[in-house]
């Protein structure tokens, strides 16, 4: 048997929406653009969406609006996807990472204010995994200090902290969409503000720092081509109308996980979800013994068919972040212990019981086998 990773979703509506599209002869910067916009704002309570070419370019212009510039320091997570720190060196923003809850795998809230200085302009959360970070506390921090929020939702569409939806507690906020997102568009971002100067620098960063006098050859700063294309927004529209349906199989397939991994007495951690978060299921992650070989666990379960993938290394220990700012390990201790032995097993809306109960079997045995060499 052979179960990937991840699968996106894709139906009929998507392939309808996709051809209407072809069939107009508006390819960009059209109506289903517009539309799938107004859906990801409304979804994050906020009044303008602007949806870019990825996550990591709707992180970037976040931080663009919100004029953050070198000297600037920003305080962050070092167990995320490295895009959400990368966006602040594009500007020469310094990450300053705080080390995270070992539990939920988010920030430590408790470890904020120890971080603030003189510099600090913002906090850039990551809800990792599809739980929301405690943005009630986040937020009082923020607001006491003065400080702006990134909301990186990137995993997290769909997902409430105190009923209220992720993608709503930051000055600007990030989803995204790369095939093993919730809902893709195959390659794309969306970043939603309240501010409206914020959301028009944003609309004229992605297109080449063009007004919006709509001289098309009239370039009011230095953009970038980060449009998203109107056959990726058709399909994200389809994608958005069907997002309800989509977690609800993403979660009835972590509850199933739960299941088997306490029927088969797998010797595996999960994270914990706190009371206050309504998780946005996004992929499944397992944390191993400590006796357990990672290494070895996941060779076992490749010879078997079953891919995975260690989520998330450290970033502050990526060689390039090692030769900028001089980390080593031990830094961020809690971080380093648990990205040891996070690992992420097959997860999409489509995946089965036969094919979950595979994994599972194959897991506990690849956990045992690792632990006896
Ligand atoms: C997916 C993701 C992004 C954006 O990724 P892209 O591939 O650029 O769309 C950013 N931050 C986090 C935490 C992510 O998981």
């Amino acid at each position: 048997m052979f179960v990937p990773l991840s699968r996106p979703d894709i139906s009929t509506l998507e392939k309808r929406y996709v051809t209407e599209v072809l069939e107009s002869g508006q390819l960009s910067l059209g109506p289903k653009l517009r539309e799938f916009e107004q859906r990801c704002a409304s979804l994050a309570q906020k009044k303008y969406a602007a949806a870019v070419n990825s996550g990591t370019s709707a992180l970037h212009l976040a931080v663009k609006i919100l004029g953050l510039k070198e000297g600037d320091e920003v305080i962050t997570t070092p167990y995320s996807f490295i895009a959400s720190s990368n966006c602040l060196l594009y500007e020469r923003v310094k990450p300053v990472f705080i080390d995270i809850d070992e539990h939920t795998l988010n920030m430590d809230a408790e470890k904020l204010e120890d971080a603030i200085t003189e510099k600090t302009k913002a906090i850039l959360v990551v809800h990792v995994f599809g739980q929301p970070a405690d943005m009630e506390r986040i937020g009082r921090i923020a607001k006491k200090y003065q400080l702006k929020v990134i909301e990186d939702a990137c995993e997290a569409i769909g997902a409430k902290w105190d009923g209220q939806p992720a993608g709503s507690f930051g000055d600007v906020s990030v989803f995204a969409f790369y095939p093993n997102k919730q809902i893709t568009t195959g390659e794309g971002g969306v970043l939603m503000t309240d501010d409206e100067a914020g959301y028009r620098a944003a609309c004229s960063y992605r297109n080449q720092g063009r007004s919006d006098s709509g001289n098309w050859l009239e370039h009011v700063r230095i953009g970038y081509n980060y449009r998203m294309s109107d056959l990726q927004a058709a399909v994200g529209l389809a994608q958005i109308e069907r997002l309800n349906e989509l977690l609800e199989r993403r979660e009835r397939a972590a509850e199933r996980y739960k299941q088997y991994i306490r029927e088969y007495e797998v010797e595996v951690d999960l994270p914990k979800v706190s009371a206050r978060a309504h998780m946005s299921w996004f992929v499944f992650v397992v944390m191993l013994p400590e006796t357990a070989n990672r290494q070895e666990v996941m060779r076992l379960l490749s010879e078997n068919g079953i891919q995975t993938r260690p989520y998330f290394p450290s970033i502050h220990l990526q060689p390039a972040y090692r030769a900028l700012f001089g980390y080593k390990p031990g830094d961020l201790p809690v971080c380093e212990k648990q990205s040891e032995r996070t690992l992420a097993i097959p997860f999409y809306p489509g995946i089965g019981e036969e094919e979950q109960k595979y994994v599972i079997r194959h897991l506990k045995k690849a956990v045992e086998r690792s632990k006896s060499r």
